[in-house]
């Protein structure tokens, strides 16, 4: 269940006002098969552009980034959606669930669009729920969720598809210490299982707690690379 991901010489630039914007400023970056990196910066740094080019969610400017080899640059638009689909589990600062819709359902989503059949999908997300401590929460909404559950229920949805790479954006950033620390503790399993995981956080606790290494990004250029404290 692991995958490598290397980025080399990315850059993203958008144009505001007429201006070019230089977000990214080349990037190198190679992770290794169930490698847990951490990228740290100030707001704005580029983090977020950084972590949507590697999802597949936006294309970089110019270099490229390479799954198990490929290069995401070659895929288009509908196999970049199945790449999103098959081999990417996303986690957000705000969740992002679907208000409307209880957990359970939320967690099947990602096995809709998969194609997979009712009772199919009812047992993995049922099981995706229990493998993050809700399965007393199956029927509950996200209004009706603390904060700390509603990210566990994103995490369900992001596993749910057994993907190779997680992709976590400041998933602690709206949390408490103490159930940040819980989710990082699911993170952490979450690579024990195999998977290769890219996460942003401003809190160098969290870094030190979970990766194997620190990129700091200042500017959209790596300043400095560390080991992390998951050894
Ligand atoms: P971070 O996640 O580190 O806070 P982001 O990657 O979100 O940083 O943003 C980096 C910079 O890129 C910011 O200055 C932001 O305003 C700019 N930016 C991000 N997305 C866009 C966009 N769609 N159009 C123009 N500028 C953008
Ligand atoms: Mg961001």
């Amino acid at each position: 269940m692991s995958s490598t991901v290397e980025v080399t010489g990315l850059t993203k630039s958008y144009t505001m006002g007429g201006e070019p914007l230089l977000v990214l400023r080349g990037i190198d970056l190679a992770m290794r098969p169930g490698e847990v990196v951490c990228v740290m910066g100030p707001s704005g740094s580029g983090k977020s552009t950084l972590l949507n080019i590697v999802g597949g969610l936006d294309r970089p400017t110019s270099g490229a980034v390479f799954v198990d080899g490929v290069s995401l640059d070659s895929m288009d638009d509908e196999q970049l959606a199945v790449y999103r689909r098959e081999r990417v589990g996303f986690v957000f600062q705000s969740f992002n669930l679907i208000p409307t819709m209880t957990a359970q359902d939320n967690v099947e989503l990602p096995l809709v669009f998969a194609g997979i059949d009712k009772d199919t999908r009812r047992h993995r997300a049922a099981a995706a729920l229990d493998k993050v401590g809700l399965s007393q929460r199956l029927d509950h909404k996200p209004t009706e969720l603390s904060g700390g559950e509603q990210q566990r229920v994103a995490i369900a949805r992001a596993i749910v598809n057994s993907p190779a790479i997680v992709l976590a954006d400041e998933p602690t950033g709206n949390l408490d210490t103490a159930t940040g620390h819980e989710i990082l503790l699911l993170m952490r399993e979450m690579n024990a299982e195999g998977r290769t995981l890219l996460i942003t956080t401003h809190d160098r606790a969290v870094a030190e707690s979970v990766a194997h290494r620190i990129v700091h990004l200042l500017d959209g250029s790596v300043t400095e690379i560390e080991q992390g404290g998951n050894l």
